[in-house]
């Protein structure tokens, strides 16, 4: 089968590197992919993983090169070309694609929708309004002490998010959002949530339209330095299974959660075939739904392709076919951690084009795979291209076991000014 995969981050290598493994694929493009990415192989044929330069956003020279090729399957990453609607555009065109359409990408890209749809169907989630007037938003924080979340309505690269710890705070994210427009025409519109106390942690279920099924958990950490201090990034590490939630917990969750969102779907046709992240807050009363994604966690796929045993080709083309409640999904009794490297300044302003080193002696380590997320080539030599560069994953029998072995990984790579968190998976 021909495969294109679309993206180029850390989420998509570990894309690309485990659907390689597939028996079915013989030959496989990515776009736009990265340095990392076009040194994989596939199991099949040896055959090359081929980077082709086009964004993942240029939906007509993708479809075009999807029709040129012959592509038989196609397989989002990212958030943006999904809210752009790549999967109803491939799919009028005739053509084999994984991911949410359009409409199931307004989970992610509405906070008001997702809201809403949360309230109505019952998942819970924390007390909240959602407003287009400023005074009338500013008097909802009050009602809430103004401890709260001001929340822009649409996609703001992960940004449009402000904890506010007061009424001034809260007044000043109000304006920041609604009035000085600090993330555009997303913040028109904005939620405002109650702020939650308890610990963080990710869930991915894979669902086929009338079926979901929730992978194990996982724990990002989003602030750039140790303590989980520092400013919001992306992501700069990952770790599974977390110790917070019992399978138990984790089969209530599932009831609680997914139940009502699958019924919900049902109601207002919303076909949704694809991944979904919900993130959660473990609160005292039970576990609360803080946001939904609408694709697969970058780094949480790390973290988790590398524990998953079942052919993830065969999987997401149950998920698109809607046949998934066939099959099962068996993961590794190995935890998995994963560390990032980013670059030195990020989240901030970041140089690029430092030689990275030492990146096939921690792929020889055991049990270790180095993820590319901001990498490129450049006369042979592989060079820093993006904030986030790798991402160092490693299985192990437990989580100590895999955290030393990430870090094993991440001692053997070297870049000018890398910067990495020396506590991933401490929590666990
Ligand atoms: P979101 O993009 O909505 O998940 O928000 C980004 C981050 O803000 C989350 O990962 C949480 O750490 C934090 N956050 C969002 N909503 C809340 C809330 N209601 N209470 C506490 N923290 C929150």
């Amino acid at each position: 089968m021909k495969i294109l995969v679309i993206g180029s981050g850390g989420r998509e290598h570990a894309l690309v590197w485990k659907l390689a493994q597939s028996p079915h694929a013989t030959r496989m493009w990515c776009a736009p992919g990265n340095a990392g990415i076009a040194q994989e192989r596939l199991a099949k044929n040896g055959a090359a993983v081929q980077c082709v330069n086009l964004g993942a956003e240029d939906l007509p020279r993708l479809l075009a090169f999807a029709q040129e090729q012959r592509i038989e399957f196609t397989v989002v990453g990212p958030d943006n070309p999904l809210a752009l609607g790549i999967v109803d555009l491939f799919q009028q065109h005739g053509l084999k694609i994984w991911g949410v359409n359009q409409q199931a990408a307004q989970f992610e890209s509405s906070k008001v929708f997702s809201q809403q749809f949360m309230e109505k169907y019952g998942i819970p989630t924390a007390a909240a309004g959602t407003f287009n007037d400023v005074a009338a938003a500013k008097k909802f924080c009050a009602t809430l002490g103004g401890q709260c979340v001001v929340k822009a309505d649409g996609l703001a690269l992960g940004k449009g998010v402000l904890i506010c710890a007061n009424q001034a705070e809260a007044e000043r994210a109000v304006d920041d959002i609604m009035v000085t427009k600090a993330f555009g025409a997303a913040g028109a519109r904005v939620v405002i949530q109650e702020f939650l106390e308890g610990m963080e942690v990710s869930l991915h279920a894979l669902c086929d339209g009338t079926t979901a099924k929730m992978f194990p958990t996982s724990q990002d950490h989003k602030r750039a330095l140790d303590g989980d201090l520092g400013l919001n990034t992306g992501g700069m590490g990952t770790y599974s299974p977390t110790p917070f939630l019992t399978e138990a917990q984790l089969a209530e969750a599932a009831r609680k959660i997914l139940d009502p969102f699958m019924c919900g779907c049902a109601e207002e046709r919303i076909d949704y075939r694809g991944l979904l992240y919900p993130g959660i807050m473990l609160t005292k009363a039970g576990p609360k739904v803080l946001e939904f994604n609408a694709r697969f966690g970058d780094p949480e796929t790390q973290v988790y392709l590398t524990r998953l045993e079942s052919d993830l080709l065969e999987l997401l083309q149950a998920s698109a076919d809607g046949t998934l409640g066939r099959m099962e999904l068996r993961w590794s009794p190995s935890a998995s951690v994963c560390v990032v490297m980013a670059s030195g300044g990020y989240p901030g302003n970041y140089p690029k084009g430092k030689v990275i080193t030492g990146l096939d002696a921690a792929n020889a380590l055991p049990d270790t795979k180095v993820f590319h997320a901001g990498t490129a080539s450049q006369e042979g030599r592989i060079v820093t291209n993006g904030g986030r560069v790798l991402g160092v994953t490693a299985l192990g029998r437990d989580l100590k076991t895999a955290q030393a072995a990430a870090y094993a990984g991440v001692s053997a790579v070297h870049f000018d000014g890398a910067h990495f968190r020396r506590d991933i998976a401490a929590k666990g």
